[in-house]
């Protein structure tokens, strides 16, 4: 579990980017942080990974303090996933998917395995796409290797920061639907950013829905849906 107390940001040039939140992610859910643009949300995703720091509060894993864990191990536990995908483009599909299964000491057998369990299941073919550059490959495959790469190490966390939202509607489509079958056979926890409601009533379990650095309203999907 994922737990926020009274967590503030405020940037150096005076930004209130956060103005005290308390959250609780619970083990082996999708979370969906929902709201506008600026309310906060890529804030709280780099804070959970200490890409940046926190003006005051706490934020805790299974109980440990973040400011007290290092940050290298700290991300190696958490695999990250931004909407500007960010694969490495002189290394195969096959060799951005086991970055970070090599850098652990992974033997080859077991990353060659893995890689091919998260090509099948997010549908890119190994035998087809494993030995191919990420330009041979279309903006919707590139995502899902942007997805599976982070999965590859098997972190228990997953932040996922609008990773869809450059995507034209079917791949999209496609991509949440798998997300889901992801989450539903490996069980881990993810935090999810979008701007859009319909994405966050379609994979979360639940959604926590941000206003000015604040979290307004914390539902499932179906309560949110009957509310006024
Ligand atoms: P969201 O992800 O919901 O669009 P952000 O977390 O990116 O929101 O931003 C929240 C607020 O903090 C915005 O007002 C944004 O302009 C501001 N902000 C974000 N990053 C910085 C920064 N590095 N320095 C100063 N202000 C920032
Ligand atoms: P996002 O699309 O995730 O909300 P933005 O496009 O707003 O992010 O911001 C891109 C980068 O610029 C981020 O690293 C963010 O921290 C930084 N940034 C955003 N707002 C500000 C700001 N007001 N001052 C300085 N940096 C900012």
């Amino acid at each position: 579990m994922i737990e926020f107390k009274n967590v503030r940001k405020v940037y150096e040039d005076g930004t209130e980017a956060i103005k005290g939140i308390d959250l609780k992610i619970p083990e082996g859910k999708l979370v969906a942080l929902i709201g506008p643009s600026g309310c906060g949300k890529t804030t709280t995703m780099k804070m959970i990974n200490k890409l940046i720091g926190l003006t005051s509060g706490t934020i805790t894993i299974n109980g440990r303090d973040i400011s007290e864990e290092d940050e290298v191990e700290l991300r190696r536990s958490i695999g990250y996933v931004i909407q500007r995908i960010g694969l490495l483009p002189h290394m195969t599909i096959e060799e951005n998917i086991s970055l970070t299964p090599r850098l652990k000491g992974w033997k080859k057998e077991k990353y060659e395995s893995r890689v091919e369990e998260l090509m099948n299941l997010v549908g890119l073919e190994p035998g087809i796409y494993r030995k191919k550059y990420p330009l041979e490959l279309s903006g919707g495959q590139q995502q899902r290797v942007g997805v599976i790469r982070a999965l590859a190490a098997e972190p228990p966390i997953i932040l996922m920061d609008e990773p869809f939202s450059a995507l034209d509607p079917i791949s999209r489509e496609q991509l949440q639907d798998e997300l889901k079958h992801i989450q539903n056979s490996i069980h881990k926890t993810i935090v999810f950013v979008t701007h859009d409601i319909d994405e966050a009533l379609k994979i979360a379990d639940v959604i926590a829905v941000m206003r000015d650095g604040k979290i307004e309203q914390i539902s499932t999907p179906r309560e949110l849906i009957s509310s006024p």
